[in-house]
């Protein structure tokens, strides 16, 4: 099997799972007070200094959470309710790009509802899938009160790297609130927390257990709890924490921080991949080729091979990749990311993801490039009707 869908989810390190072993071996609930407790806690600070280096940050600004579709969710209703405790910081704008996670737009369409004074509104991107930054300087100028951008470190789809440190430069000088969502970026490329006041991470995208996650918060930015119990983790997400799974998340952000071997490693097999794509299929259009781009991500289209075709026969041929559009009852959805970067429905409904992670090796590059010239070459073929003509 050839597993190339590592945006999707990353399969657990060995770091990991002897990590997510050793914590359930332990068991004990953080908030006791006795021994078995204070191995829980001590287990849970590890991991929390962990991935606060992977993403130079103080460990203090740690949230765990139970994955980024929570932490997004935290993070946006979390700064709109909490700035309402300050008197001149409501925030009253919110400036998200077009291309983030549906935990964010979804969650941005909610809070327009929830607090109705709160205006949103879609920061475009360019052709190439990179934030319009005159669009965001533009954005921030117009409308009085404090505004919430949330722009993504990389895209999940496209991989492309988008410019953190000018939007944060734009976000400052506005006096405005930032949420990156470092979720594809974590281990691929350098994060820096400094720049932003919310910071969203997953561990399953990096070879961590799913259901574990985290928001960074900076210390002094607006953050109403949305889950209330139990005074864990300052009272900012009641619950006890999930043990195991935090234990994995840490070990998985130490192994990625040192990975500079394993990076090189995977854009070597990502353009090995590419370049036997062109070789295949010379129209092939690869998304945001010309922007910077994470190492382990290929969104490309053969046109006229559509993804629903495609993902059939390599899937027959024991290679497991996703769609650059999503799938639901049936229905093709056109991915909302090549949408905004201008790509037409037709070749958007041609769109493959490719990705690559630690686990991935040259046999899974001649594996899903083999599977792919057999299908270039069936819509390549003469019809029966082309013969007899
Ligand atoms: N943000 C991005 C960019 C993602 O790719 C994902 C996962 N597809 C999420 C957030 C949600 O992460 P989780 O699965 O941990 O809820």
């Amino acid at each position: 099997m050839h597993y190339l869908d590592h945006n999707a989810t990353s399969p657990l390190r060995p770091e990991s799972l002897s990590a997510v072993t050793h914590a359930v071996a332990t068991g004990g609930n953080p908030s006791s007070i006795h021994a078995r407790g204070r191995a829980a806690r001590a287990i849970v600070e590890d991991a929390r200094e962990k991935i606060a280096v992977l993403a130079n940050a103080d460990a203090a600004s740690v949230i765990f959470t139970s994955g980024a579709t929570e932490s997004n969710n935290l993070a946006l209703f979390g700064a709109a309710e909490g700035s309402l405790e300050g008197d001149d910081s409501r925030i009253t704008r919110l400036f998200v790009c077009a291309i983030e996670h549906s935990s964010v737009l979804a969650t941005a369409d909610k809070l327009a509802e929830r607090f109705p004074w709160i205006r949103g509104a879609t920061l475009p991107v360019t052709a190439q899938g990179v934030i319009d930054l005159e669009a965001l300087r533009v954005s921030l100028r117009e409308g009085k009160g404090r505004a919430l951008v949330a722009v993504m470190a990389a895209n999940n789809e496209t991989g492309v790297v988008q410019p953190i440190a000018d939007v944060s430069k734009l976000v400052r000088e506005a006096g405005a609130l930032l949420l990156v969502d470092a979720v594809p970026a974590a281990g691929k490329i350098a994060l820096d927390f400094s720049l932003c006041d919310y910071m969203t991470l997953s561990a399953h995208k990096i070879g961590g257990p799913q259901g574990a996650g985290a928001l960074l918060v900076r210390n002094g930015a607006p953050l109403s709890p949305q889950l209330v119990g139990g005074g864990q983790q300052k009272g900012l997400r009641a619950g006890t924490e999930n043990l195991a799974g935090i234990a994995g998340f840490g070990a998985a952000a130490h192994a990625v921080r040192g990975g500079e071997g394993e990076r090189a490693r995977i854009a070597h097999l990502r353009d090995q991949f590419e370049a036997a794509l062109k070789q295949i299929a010379p129209e092939v259009v690869v998304f945001g080729a010309d922007a910077a781009r994470l190492c382990s991500t290929s969104c490309f289209a053969i046109p006229g091979l559509t993804a629903q075709t495609a993902l059939i026969g390599l899937d027959l041929d024991g290679v497991m990749v996703s769609s650059g559009s999503t799938c639901s009852s049936g229905k093709v959805a056109i991915s909302h990311v090549l949408t905004a970067m201008g790509v037409q429905g037709d070749l958007a409904s041609c769109a493959l993801r490719v990705s690559f992670g630690w686990s991935s090796a040259i046999e899974d590059v001649h594996a899903s490039t083999g599977s792919l010239l057999k299908l270039r070459e069936r819509i390549r073929a003469p019809s029966l009707n082309d013969r007899a003509a």
